[in-house]
């Protein structure tokens, strides 16, 4: 495996990876704490991922798997966390001492971004999943765990929704799991009325020619539903929540406090949040 920058020790994998701003956010985390810019990004083939385990594993300190990698590097890790091991996500994984250790920081970063944005803690919330995907999964695994009261999965391709939310009913028999068609919408007006939060988790919103992935409008059937869109930037769902004064935030914080988590597992340094967030918009 062929790395020009010999002073890499980390490196974000995906495909495709051109698009990642994770170097310039860890870096900066990195160079905050006088370790140099040792992070980059690495453009993958799945057929590369067992070469570039064993590349990790006598040349890098860690890595960050994204898109479309986050189970499929599985196989090639040596201890998985229970957490990581249940969404079947992998997006974390430290070299110590040539044994590859896996994590989700997916969950955890959406859960400290409702916390700073909203001041809400998951614990005995309502929260909906709209898009059940490799993101929607890690996050749910983790709001399972951290005692949510319920979770509405709702999916385009219900087999999707129904596999995740029985597996999670099988480890957390106390969570109420509700799983919809996206197509169903008195289900999901049903769903806002009584839900905390709702969170957009499909890939829809990433181009402008993208239909809408469900009708906005029936958020006024709750003023009080905080509005999530896990894409990094406005969308047409957030753009909507901002005019109606919904409370809302994109997926920027979650990307900042997953890529903290990711930082502290690595160094056991503290991650400096506000350098890497503004980190981001350079
Ligand atoms: P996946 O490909 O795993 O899942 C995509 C989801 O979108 C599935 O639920 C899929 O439904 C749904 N979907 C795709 N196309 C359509 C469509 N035309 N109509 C309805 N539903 C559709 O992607 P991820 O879960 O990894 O990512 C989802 C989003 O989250 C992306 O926008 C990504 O950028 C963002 N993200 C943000 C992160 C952050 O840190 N802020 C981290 C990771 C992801 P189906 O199952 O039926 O195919």
């Amino acid at each position: 495996m062929d790395i020009v920058d010999k002073n890499i020790e980390y490196l974000v994998i995906g495909n495709p990876i051109c698009h990642s701003k994770s170097p310039q956010m860890q870096n900066a985390a990195f160079e905050y704490h006088k370790l140099g810019r040792p992070y980059g990004k690495l453009l993958l083939e799945r057929e590369e991922l067992g070469e570039f385990a064993e590349f990790l594993r006598k040349n890098l300190k860690g890595c960050n798997i994204t898109v479309p990698f986050k189970e499929a590097i599985m196989p090639f890790v040596d201890e998985i966390d229970p957490l990581a091991l249940q969404a079947k996500s992998v997006n974390t994984i430290l070299n110590k001492n040539g044994k590859l250790y896996g994590y989700s920081t997916d969950g955890f970063g959406l859960e400290n971004s409702l916390r700073e944005n909203f001041g809400m803690t998951v614990g005995g919330k309502s929260v909906i999943f709209v898009g059940v995907g490799g993101a929607a999964q890690a996050i749910a695994w983790h709001f399972a765990s951290l005692g949510v009261k319920k979770l509405y999965l709702i999916n385009r391709s219900i087999e999707r929704a129904e596999s995740l939310g029985s597996a999670i009913k099988q480890n957390y028999p106390d969570i109420e799991i509700v799983t919809s068609l996206l197509a169903d919408t008195e289900r999901l007006g049903q769903a806002i009325q009584v839900s905390d939060v709702i969170i957009q988790a499909t890939s829809l919103g990433l181009k402008e020619s993208d239909a809408a992935p469900f009708d906005f409008e029936l958020l006024f059937l709750n003023k009080k539903i905080k509005v999530v869109d896990l894409i990094y930037h406005a969308t047409p769902l957030l753009n909507f929540a901002e005019k109606n004064q919904f409370d809302y935030t994109n997926g920027k914080d979650m990307l900042v406090y997953q890529g903290a988590k990711s930082f502290e597992i690595w160094t056991g340094l503290q991650a400096p949040i506000d350098l890497m967030r503004a980190a981001l918009d350079d």
